[in-house]
């Protein structure tokens, strides 16, 4: 499902440049589940913003379902991107002014993969999947943080993507509410086979991964 080789990032800054991911190598099989941890500042955020087609890699590629992602024009590659891959941030990025059930069903609109009616009926029964059926109506300020946690990831599910990208979802919510989203992304993989692949830093939650990897100054340690 996704296949990285010698991926590498540079940033320019002005102390000169740094290097934040260093040729690192990644398979991982359709269906899986796999946590990233690592320090701060280890390049997890940087790994995963070229994976999901947010940040052009210094050098190396990035396969998805077999596409040569960051081979693609840019056109393509936001197309791709919409189908094939759901992101969910450190902080909810939710459209303030759009009630949940829009905000939900906004990629397919994006896209322009469906009718706004078809649109909205996934939207409203991936919210129900969600546990958010009576939020529907909502706007983000009226939702708990847990909450609007969730409508991020129904969001990113919207156009049925193979592979669900995750940075630190839950690094600002109280333990609970972790524990929560996490079965929820855990559950998301299990029940609908979407590949998981999450960063984190509660080794924990990490621990009910199929697989760790292990991010040092760059690169894979384990
Ligand atoms: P992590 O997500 O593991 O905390 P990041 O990928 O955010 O790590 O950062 C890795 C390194 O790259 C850090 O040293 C960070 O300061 C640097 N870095 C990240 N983003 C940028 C940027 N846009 N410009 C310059 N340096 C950056
Ligand atoms: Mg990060």
């Amino acid at each position: 499902m996704l296949a990285c080789r010698g991926l590498t990032k540079h940033y320019a800054t002005d102390r000169g440049p740094v290097t934040a991911v260093r040729g690192v190598d990644l398979d991982i099989g359709s269906g899986d589940y796999a946590a990233i941890v690592g320090r701060s500042g280890s390049g997890k955020s940087s790994l995963m913003s070229m994976i999901g087609g947010l940040s052009r890699p210094s050098a190396g590629t990035v396969r998805i379902a077999g596409t040569d992602l960051w081979g693609l024009s840019e056109a393509k590659a936001a197309a791709f991107r919409s189908t094939h891959v759901g992101f969910v941030f450190q902080f909810a990025s939710l459209l303030p002014n759009l009630r949940a059930l829009d905000n939900v069903a906004l990629p397919a609109r994006l896209a322009g993969t469906m009718s706004r009616r078809a649109s909205e009926e996934r939207a409203a029964q991936l919210l129900a999947d969600m546990g958010l059926d009576s939020h529907a109506e909502a706007f983000p300020f009226e939702l708990s943080s847990g909450e609007q946690r969730r409508v991020a990831i129904a969001r990113a599910l919207m156009n049925e993507p193979g592979l669900l990208l995750a940075d630190e979802p839950t690094s600002d919510l109280d333990e609970q509410t972790e524990r929560e989203v996490m079965a929820l992304l855990r559950d998301i993989n299990r029940a609908r086979g979407t590949t998981l692949v999450l960063v984190t830093h509660n080794l924990t939650l990490a621990a009910e991964a199929g697989r760790i990897i292990h991010i040092a100054d760059g690169a894979v340690v384990a």
